[in-house]
């Protein structure tokens, strides 16, 4: 059965004419799942009884069960596991900012890039997912939430841009007025650095917010935190985000994990000020989540305003991100090997 969510109301709209239907009912359809967040092709009640059985014969809704939900005490952010229908599980999170609710999706199950710092290392690739698993996840977490969700990061488990299309597919159906409309510019693709990918998303017209993790100034330190180094080191990443600012005309975000005695001193801010000068920027600084067999741990609090400090001295746009769920396992990554794990302990 192929899932409906994976089809951008374009595609819809031919597959649509394949089963003799009229186009137009590809949007009523979209209407229905993202803007109504209906369960079931019952729902969809001015489709006629013969289209809603065609649609039950030939497609899913890929309508995803809890599998744990971890709330804050603190703030408001939930994190999800979710059963992807396959045996399989991801991760999502939903964090409530002063302009309202952001979720943090998950692109693939499992994660290829090995970054030193991230609790998925360690968790097996198995496989990308699809744009409608991409999607769902956000419908998901508004129908259990009861709330609009206007913020979309791609920043859970996975690297989005080594799932290219799917993830440039669910940016479409996030994007689109008659999806979940949901602004570009509202919607944040974090990369740990495919450069070729960088230049792709630069020509496809969509202006969403591109985010780097940087978070080293040298090829020698970035390289021992983030395997992908070896393969694009910064020069050539700093020139793939060069050309990105070009053509999109967007600041970029560059994220930056401060982790004690590895890249939090004046020396690692002063070489950062230098490699950004003169782009269009802004840096994200990050108190590193401390993660259980992690081998990195948190700045002091004194080191990172320091930073940040020296980085605005610069003309560099440098703020602290707030550390939300911090009482819930918020490091990406963290649920999803607890669950896994215990149910191996079990
Ligand atoms: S930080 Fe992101 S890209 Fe790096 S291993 Fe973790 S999930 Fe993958």
């Amino acid at each position: 059965m192929k899932n409906i969510k994976d089809y951008d109301l374009e595609d819809l709209k031919e597959e649509l004419i394949s089963y003799d239907e009229k186009p137009y009912r590809a949007e009523q359809i979209f209407k229905w799942i993202y803007q109504e967040n209906i369960t079931s092709f019952d729902d969809m009640t001015n489709l006629s009884l013969e289209l809603r059985q065609k649609l039950k014969d030939n497609f899913t809704l890929c309508t995803y069960n809890i599998i744990k939900k971890q709330e804050s005490k603190k703030d408001e952010t939930k994190k999800y596991l979710f059963d992807v229908l396959d045996g399989n599980a991801i991760e999502t999170v939903l964090m409530k900012y002063h302009h309202g609710y952001s979720i943090c999706v998950s692109s693939q199950i499992g994660c290829k890039m090995g970054c030193k710092f991230c609790a998925s290392t360690g968790i097996k690739f198995v496989r990308s997912l699809t744009s409608g698993e991409i999607v769902e996840q956000i419908l998901a977490v508004e129908r259990d939430a009861k709330i609009k969700i206007s913020n979309v990061v791609f920043m859970g488990i996975g690297e989005p841009l080594d799932n290219y299309d799917n993830v440039v597919n669910a940016i479409r159906i996030i994007n689109n007025p008659k999806g979940l409309n949901i602004g570009a510019r509202h919607i944040s693709v974090s990369t740990s650095g495919l450069v070729p990918n960088i230049y792709r998303l630069a020509d496809e017209n969509i202006q969403c917010t591109l985010s780097i993790s940087l978070h080293a100034t040298t090829d020698e330190k970035r390289s021992s935190m983030m395997p992908v180094n070896n393969r694009y080191n910064i020069e050539a990443l700093l020139t793939a985000c060069k050309d990105y600012i070009n053509k999109t005309h967007r600041r970029i975000s560059f994220e930056y994990a401060l982790a004690k005695e590895e890249n939090d001193n004046l020396e690692d801010a002063k070489r950062l000020a230098r490699l950004l000068k003169g782009m269009l920027c802004h840096v994200n600084l990050i108190p590193i989540n401390k993660i259980e067999s992690g081998i990195y741990s948190k700045s002091s609090n004194e080191n990172i305003i320091k930073f940040r400090d020296y980085l605005n001295s610069k003309g560099i746009v440098a703020t602290i991100r707030r550390e939300l769920g911090s009482d819930i396992d918020a490091a990406c990554g963290q649920l999803r090997r607890k669950s896994l794990s215990s149910k191996e302990d079990a």
